[in-house]
C-alpha cells in the first residue's frame, strides 16, 4: 500500500461528479468507510440504502434550529427528489463503500447536497482521488487509471476508442505478458546460478536468448505504435497564417465546419486570436487563427513576420495562406521566409479568380509545390480542399491506429518501454556471447532492470512522486 500524504484513505470523500453547470441531472458521489452514514444524513430514507439498488427518495438539508426558537433539535427540509444507489465495498469503482446520488442538475441544489455530506463528516475529494483509491485498492492498474483521465479528456471518437481500449486492459495485458516471460526467465537463470553444479540444466543459453529476443520484439511492437498513439492522445497545434484578406478566416471556418469566425471583405476585422479543436480523421487539432492583423499598413509586415515566427515555433503545422488573385507582396515573401523551417503547407487560395501570379514564378514556390507542400484551393468554390486535407494528413503522419491491438499513447509509457529495452538488449548480447557464469549475474541484473521499468508502467512499482504527478492531472470528481 502506498502512503500518499495528501490523500488519507480513512476519510470519506464527497464530490460533484458531474460538471458544475445547469443540466438535467447532476451526480454527487461519496466514497469511504462512512459513505453510507453520510448518505443517511443527506437522505430522508428511514432505513439504510440497499446494496446495488437505485432508490427514489428525497435529499434534505438539516439545520440546527436558530437560537431562541423552540424545536426538537435539527430541522430537516426536503430539497429535491433524488435517486440514490449504494455500491458496497469491494465491488465498487473505488473498492470502498460508494454512494451515488443523482439529483436535478442545479448547481445551487447540488452544492446544498454536497454541504450536507460535509456536515455529515465527509470531506471534499481532491482531483483524481476516486481513481487513486481505485488504483490503491487494486481495482485498476496505473495504465487503466491514466486511461480514465484520457477517456474523460477525449474530444474525438478515436481518442475515446484508444483510451477505452487502454481502460479495458489491452496495454496492461501486453505488458503483463512481457513481464511474465521475464519473471520466468529470471527464475530459471537464478536457479542455474544457485546450483552451478547442474550447469545450464534449468535453461540453455540459446533458449534464454530466444526468450530475450521475443521480449525485445514485444517491446518494439508496442513502441511502433507510440508515434501514432501519442498523435491521437495529444493532438496537434495548427496555426493559420497570412496577410490580411487572403482567406485565413474562410479556411478556419471550413476546417471548423461552422461559421465561428467572422468572415469579412474588409481587412483585419476578425478577432485577434481564435482557437478551436477540430477532428481530422480522429486527430484532435487545435487551430489557432491569427487572422486580423489590426495594425497600420507599415506595421503589417513586421507584425505578420513576428507572428509567423511565433506560430512556427509553437505550432506542429503551419498553414500559410496566399492569395493567387493578387500579386505577392513583401509580407507574403517575409512569411514564406519565416516559416520555411517549419512543418508547413502553403495554401494557394482564390484559384477561382484570375491568377495574378503563377507557381512557376520566382519566390521558390515551384519547389514547394513540387515537394507536395502546397495546395491550390478555392475556399469559395471548395476546389482543392480535399487535396489540402490529404496534405495535412500526410504532414501530420496521421496513419491508421491498429484496431484491437495495444497502443502506446502516453509519453510516460513510451519512455519506460524505451528504458526497459536498453537492459534487455544488453542481456541479449550477453546471452548470445555465451553462457559464462560471470555474465549470468549481469544478465540477471539487466533483466531485473527491465522488469522494474515494465512494472513502473502498470504501477506495480511506482514512486509517490509519480503517482502525485499522474493524479494531479485529473479533473475534480474522477
Ligand atoms: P482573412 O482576412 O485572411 O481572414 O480573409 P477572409 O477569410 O476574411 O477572406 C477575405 C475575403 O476573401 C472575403 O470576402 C472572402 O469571402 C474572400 N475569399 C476567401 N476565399 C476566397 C476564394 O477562394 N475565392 C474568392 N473569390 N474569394 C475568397
Amino acid at each position: 500500500m502506498y502512503a500518499v500524504p495528501v490523500f488519507s484513505p480513512a476519510d470519506t470523500i464527497a464530490v460533484l461528479a458531474t460538471a458544475p453547470v445547469r443540466a438535467a441531472v447532476g451526480v454527487v458521489r461519496l466514497s469511504g468507510p462512512r459513505a453510507r452514514q453520510c448518505a443517511r444524513a443527506i437522505l430522508t430514507l428511514p432505513r439504510d440504502l440497499e446494496p446495488r439498488r437505485a432508490t427514489v427518495t428525497r435529499a434534505a438539508r438539516r439545520r440546527e434550529a436558530p437560537a431562541g426558537e423552540e424545536g426538537p433539535g435539527p430541522a430537516a427540509r426536503a430539497i429535491d427528489r433524488v435517486v440514490a444507489t449504494f455500491f458496497p465495498a469491494p465491488q465498487s469503482y473505488t473498492g470502498e463503500d460508494v454512494v451515488e446520488i443523482s439529483a436535478h442538475g442545479s448547481v445551487a441544489l447540488l452544492r446544498e447536497i454536497l454541504l450536507s455530506a460535509i456536515d455529515a463528516g465527509a470531506r471534499l475529494a481532491e482531483p483524481g482521488e476516486f481513481t487513486l483509491r481505485a488504483f490503491l485498492n487494486g481495482r485498476m492498474d496505473l495504465v487503466q487509471a491514466e486511461a480514465v483521465a484520457d477517456l474523460v479528456d477525449a474530444v474525438t471518437p478515436l481518442q475515446a476508442r484508444v483510451a477505452f481500449d487502454q481502460l479495458e486492459g489491452t496495454l496492461t495485458r501486453a505488458i503483463a505478458a512481457l513481464d511474465g516471460e521475464l519473471f520466468d526467465l529470471t527464475a530459471r537463470l537464478e536457479a542455474s546460478v544457485d546450483f552451478p553444479d547442474e550447469g545450464f540444466h534449468f535453461i540453455e543459453a540459446g533458449d534464454a536468448a530466444r526468450v530475450a529476443r521475443r521480449v525485445i520484439g514485444g517491446i518494439d511492437a508496442l513502441l511502433a505504435t507510440a508515434a501514432r498513439g501519442r498523435l491521437v492522445r495529444e493532438g496537434r497545434q495548427i496555426a493559420i497564417l497570412g496577410r490580411p484578406n487572403v482567406g485565413k478566416s474562410s479556411l478556419f471556418n471550413w476546417l471548423v465546419g461552422a461559421d465561428r469566425a467572422i468572415v469579412s471583405s474588409r481587412p483585419g476585422t476578425t478577432r485577434d486570436m481564435l482557437t478551436e479543436a477540430i477532428d481530422l480523421d480522429g486527430i484532435r487539432l487545435g487551430l489557432v487563427d491569427t487572422a486580423g492583423i489590426r495594425s497600420s499598413e507599415d506595421e503589417v509586415e513586421r507584425e505578420a513576420v513576428s507572428r509567423g515566427r511565433r506560430a512556427a515555433a509553437v505550432a506542429d503545422l503551419v498553414l500559410l495562406v496566399l492569395d493567387r488573385s493578387r500579386p505577392l507582396d513583401e509580407t507574403d515573401r517575409a512569411l514564406l521566409r519565416e516559416t520555411a523551417g517549419a512543418a508547413r503547407i502553403v495554401v494557394i487560395n482564390k484559384t477561382d479568380l484570375a491568377p495574378a501570379w503563377s507557381t512557376e514564378s520566382p519566390d521558390g514556390l515551384a519547389r514547394i509545390v513540387e515537394a507536395g507542400r502546397a495546395a491550390a484551393v478555392s475556399l469559395k468554390t471548395g476546389a482543392g480542399l480535399e487535396e489540402l486535407r490529404s496534405a495535412m494528413r500526410a504532414a501530420l503522419e496521421a496513419g491508421d491506429i491498429p484496431r484491437d491491438g495495444p497502443v502506446v499513447a502516453n509519453a510516460r509509457h513510451e519512455a519506460l518501454l524505451r528504458a526497459a529495452r536498453e537492459p534487455m538488449a544488453r542481456a541479449l548480447a550477453n546471452l548470445e556471447a555465451g553462457g559464462e557464469q560471470a555474465s549470468e549475474e549481469l544478465v540477471l541484473a539487466d533483466l531485473s532492470a527491465a522488469r522494474r521499468c515494465l512494472e513502473e508502467v502498470t504501477g506495480r512499482r511506482t514512486s509517490e512522486d509519480v503517482l502525485k504527478r499522474i493524479f494531479e492531472r485529473f479533473c475534480v470528481g474522477k
